[in-house]
């Protein structure tokens, strides 16, 4: 009889589903018996194997690995798998120690990562123990990506970023800042061995309306993150509208709320049921008073003498269709007052710097 491989995710399918459930394999069961024996440096680098921002996830994870824990079956609650990481990050001592030395005899392969966000971090903290020397263009003035950009400070605290990016830069990675890579040709032409485009999906969806255009009191949910984030944007008006409602709309309603915005709204086209933040997102902002409100459709920014007064909607009832599909039926009209609108339904990907003749293929993500 063969052996049983537990070095094989799929062994996890059958036998711990959490496991199976986080993208990253982590060892749950593992970690958590670790933080049973108040062995927290142990279970910090148990994560660490798997998903390296353990701190940054016991923070901000979606948490997969929750719905599929089994006590969910027998109690109402799953095991707070996700806030555990964050015990094992916040009760760790000095793990650095611990971590896999970096031979200085390099392998001779170079390789270059586009953007300083997770995965090109990612990448970089799996290759330099292994020699390769890995070079990051990173366009701001720090690292991070979206987790820098994007989530706001007070989900997750910047030395709580800074200090698990920093384990990986101290690997000795070359990482250039204010160093957008423009042109995919140009990059392929500089002598390394692989390129890793981990530029994420940077740019947030457009909702053309009326009026669209007619007000510059309409914001892009990640780029108004980020402008917050950098520090050029302290205030918002008094009535929002946050047109969405996944979890960056939660970031975007509860930074609001921060930050001037008293009479705070997220407006969602469809039911509870179908929204696409998380339960504790959801949580999290009606607890700070914001005001979610359901199957409202926008279908106007009503703009005066290019003053953004508000929005209207249709209000709708969802239903589905024979062929299964959700159909809305109009019920109503309804107008909504606001000084400042949020939209935040959504990113792509964005390549303008690839060009088309680089000899890469796209599919319809491009
Ligand atoms: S909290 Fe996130 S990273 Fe941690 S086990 Fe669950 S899914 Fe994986």
């Amino acid at each position: 009889m063969e052996p049983t491989n537990v070095g094989n995710p799929d062994y996890y399918h059958k036998v711990v589903d959490c496991q199976w459930a986080c993208p990253a394999h982590t060892n749950v069961p593992g970690y958590i018996r670790l933080i049973a024996q108040e062995r927290y440096d142990d279970a910090y680098m148990l994560n660490w194997e798997s998903n390296v921002f353990p701190g940054i996830l016991g923070r901000t994870c979606d948490r997969p690995c929750e719905p599929a824990c089994r006590r969910g079956r027998v109690e109402d609650k799953p095991v707070a798998i996700c806030r555990l990481k964050r015990v094992a990050a916040d009760l760790r001592g000095d793990i650095t120690p611990r971590f896999p030395e970096i031979p200085t005899k390099k392998n001779g392969k170079r390789i270059a990562c586009v953007g300083a966000g997770p995965a090109s971090l990612t990448v970089a903290r799996d290759l330099m123990p292994l020699g390769y020397e890995v070079t990051i263009f990173e366009k701001n003035d720090r690292p991070g990506g979206l987790m820098w950009t994007n989530i706001p400070q007070f989900r997750l605290p910047p030395e709580v970023l800074w200090e698990e990016i920093d384990y990986i830069l101290d690997m000795g990675v070359d990482i250039r800042y204010n160093a957008p890579v423009e042109s995919m040709k140009w990059l392929l032409e500089q002598g390394f061995d692989a390129v890793f485009v981990g530029s994420g999906a940077p740019r947030g969806k457009e909702l053309r309306l009326p009026g669209r255009y007619d007000t510059d009191r309409i914001y892009i949910g990640i780029d108004w993150l980020e402008s917050v984030a950098f520090g050029h944007t302290n205030a918002i008006e008094e009535n929002v509208l946050v047109i969405g409602v996944g979890n960056t709309a939660m970031d975007c309603c509860r930074t609001s709320k921060r930050i001037g915005g008293t009479n705070v709204k997220v407006m969602a086209r469809k039911s509870k049921p179908y929204f696409k933040a998380s339960p504790w997102e959801l949580e999290d902002a009606e607890e700070e008073l914001v005001d979610i409100v359901e199957n409202h459709s926008p279908t106007e920014f009503v703009v005066e003498d290019g003053v953004l007064r508000g929005m209207n909607f249709d209000i709708v009832d969802w239903h589905e269709n024979d062929q299964g599909r959700l159909v809305a039926t109009k019920l109503d009209e309804a107008f909504f007052p606001a000084e400042a609108v949020i939209l935040a339904i959504g990113q792509e990907t964005a390549f303008p710097w690839i060009e088309d003749d680089a000899g890469i293929e796209f599919n319809k993500w491009r």
